[in-house]
């Protein structure tokens, strides 16, 4: 894969620095260092796997509750301290770990939707090179809708039917 596993290299780093927004004994929820849109997460295993089918039955249901989970997590912080979502963006765009997250951070603090609370989610995985994945870990990822933002379901919906 074209980048390393940041889920088991960064783990203790993101636990002591605050990028982990979220976990439980089998799962864990970051703010994804190169966003499409404000607020979008990744949730992944504690466990080093590739496949789903690689978890045990309590690690599977683990991953599966850390979504609505993890997002419930994003809009307590948006509610209670939406600027850790900027601190967060501001950081890596001071200290980006690859190029494009400089620039997708960068984006992210203009968005005009930074500061506003997602409502809904849509959520999904890449698997395969060519779907786009490009860490071995399993992960999923969330991305926020908002009432004046629909989500990418939607946005994907008004492309296919452009084409
Ligand atoms: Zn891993």
């Amino acid at each position: 894969m074209d980048q390393k596993d940041i889920f088991c290299d960064d783990y203790a780093i993101w636990k002591q620095n605050g990028t982990l927004i979220y976990e439980n004994q089998h799962a864990g929820a970051i703010l994804t260092f190169d966003p499409i849109i404000p607020g979008q997460l990744l949730v992944f295993p504690r466990r080093h796997v590739e496949d789903l089918r690689e978890l045990g039955s309590m690690e599977s249901r683990g991953l599966l509750c850390a979504i609505p989970e993890a997002f419930e997590e994003l809009q307590r912080i948006y509610d209670t301290d939406v600027e850790r979502v900027v601190a967060f963006y501001e950081m890596v765009k001071q200290k980006p770990s690859f190029e494009k997250a400089g620039h997708c951070a960068e984006k992210m603090l203009s968005h005009p939707d930074l500061r506003i609370m997602p409502t809904g989610y849509n959520s999904g995985g890449n698997r395969g090179k060519e779907a786009g994945q490009t860490i071995d870990h399993l992960h999923f990822h969330i991305f926020p809708a908002r009432k004046e933002r629909p989500g990418v379901v939607s946005a994907m919906d008004a492309l296919l039917k452009s084409l």
